[in-house]
């Protein structure tokens, strides 16, 4: 025991076959490689009797092996364990054997410890680059290492709820992803979103009865999916998100509050600054008519309520549009399909961005009813995509994009 080994009990590596012989800086390597290192030199050995190779109890001790190893730092400087093991020769076979220790792998000069660190930054989603530098290791070894721990599933099985979206990947792309509706776990990410693409996966990698039973797939009002979808999942039902829903009416009536806005002239009026400032009021499901309260920028106590109608004086049609939106809303919600139907029907033309809206809902007629109907929603994929953009932004882009879905697998596989 030597009064240097408690210097591994602070890195973390209370190994009790490991002893420190001396600490030291010193430089290391050649060329440009050639660094100045924090040396810690120790001698890694135990008894040892069995030959591994034959079994006899025939081992003599048989000099040292040197190896270089790399590991957590907790100073400025990188790191070095200089591990003179132990060798042995065996009388029997005349083969040899060297000592080995749980700190690092067989003919390996990365420490574990460093490996883990390098897969928990990974899913902090930083670049390569910068987890090299605070590992003491090269980005290629970074990338290396990431790849040997992705899990190569080579055919997941089909889940029966599917949730579908699309990403911006590389140079621009679309890319498509899918996943586990009930276990959020990744189904596929593809390159493109082209319809052969998705079509061609899903016919290549799964029988007629697994895509049969599909029962559900829930996504945005993308219409390009759904001329392809009965032809793959024959018995799946198509939910679109209620987010979506909700956004493209909530668009609609934000659109006709900025057009009249735009027609007021006098920008002090309290038409003009409920209109400005209180565009949150037109996006509420059930606006508060009993309680009022001190509203910014109109400088009054007023109900929420109040605030509305005196905006709508300004525009009655704006009056109409936001009842056709808190009422869609409320029946969408509400989980109630034949009210939503019947709110779709009876819809009276506005000539506003209203009338766009209620037209693309028809047109989706099914999944819209599917989603009233249904729990399900596209959250989840969604948390995932943000996961993406992130990545995404904190490592600058990708290039490659086969490099950036190993990253993606790497947050959320
Ligand atoms: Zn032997």
């Amino acid at each position: 025991m030597s009064n240097l080994d408690s210097t591994l009990s602070v890195l973390g590596l209370p190994y009790e076959n490991i002893h420190v012989t001396a600490v030291y800086d010193g430089y290391r390597g050649r060329g440009k490689r050639r660094l100045q290192y924090h040396v810690i030199a120790c001698d890694l050995t135990y008894h040892r009797d069995t030959c591994p190779h034959c079994g006899e109890d025939a081992l003599r001790p048989n000099g040292h092996k040197a190896t270089h190893i790399r590991i957590q730092s907790l100073s400025q400087l990188p790191t070095l364990l200089e591990l003179s093991k132990q060798r042995w020769l065996c009388s029997a076979c005349h083969r040899t054997c060297s000592a080995e220790t749980p700190l690092v792998a067989y003919n390996d000069t990365i420490a574990h410890s460093i490996k883990q660190t390098v897969l928990q930054l990974a899913r902090q989603s930083l670049p390569e680059a910068v987890i090299a530098k605070n590992t003491g290791i090269s980005a290629a070894t970074v990338r290396r290492e990431l790849k040997s721990h992705l899990h190569h599933r080579s055919r997941p099985e089909l889940p029966t709820n599917l949730c579908f979206d699309e990403f911006r990947s590389t140079q621009n792309m679309m890319s498509f992803i899918c996943i586990d509706g009930d276990t959020h776990r990744l189904v596929k990410l593809l390159g493109d979103r082209l319809n052969k693409t998705i079509k061609d996966f899903f016919l290549a990698n799964y029988s007629t009865a697994e895509r049969a039973a599909v029962q559900t797939i829930t996504m945005d009002m993308n219409a390009s999916y759904q001329a392809f979808i009965h032809q793959v999942f024959p018995n799946a039902q198509l939910i679109i998100d209620r987010f979506h829903i909700v956004q493209l009416l909530g668009h609609a009536v934000d659109t006709v509050r900025v057009a009249t806005l735009k027609q007021l002239d006098d920008k002090t009026s309290r038409v003009y600054r409920i209109l400005k400032h209180q565009w949150r009021l037109f996006h509420k499901a059930a606006p508060d008519a009993i309680h009022t309260k001190y509203m910014r920028g109109l400088n009054e106590h007023i109900t929420e309520q109040g605030a509305l109608d005196v905006a709508f004086t300004a525009n009655p049609r704006l009056a109409t549009v936001c009842e056709t939106y808190q009422a869609l809303h409320d029946a969408l919600m509400g989980h109630n399909p034949r009210r939503l139907w019947q709110l779709l029907e009876h819809y009276e033309s506005t000539g506003t961005e209203m009338d766009t809206a209620i037209r693309t809902l028809k047109s989706n007629q099914a999944g819209i009813l599917a989603a009233a109907d249904s729990w399900r929603s596209n959250g989840p994929l969604e948390g995932i995509n943000r996961k993406i953009k992130a990545l995404k932004r904190s490592c600058y882009g990708f290039r490659d994009q086969a490099h950036f879905f190993e990253r993606i697998y790497q947050i959320i596989a």
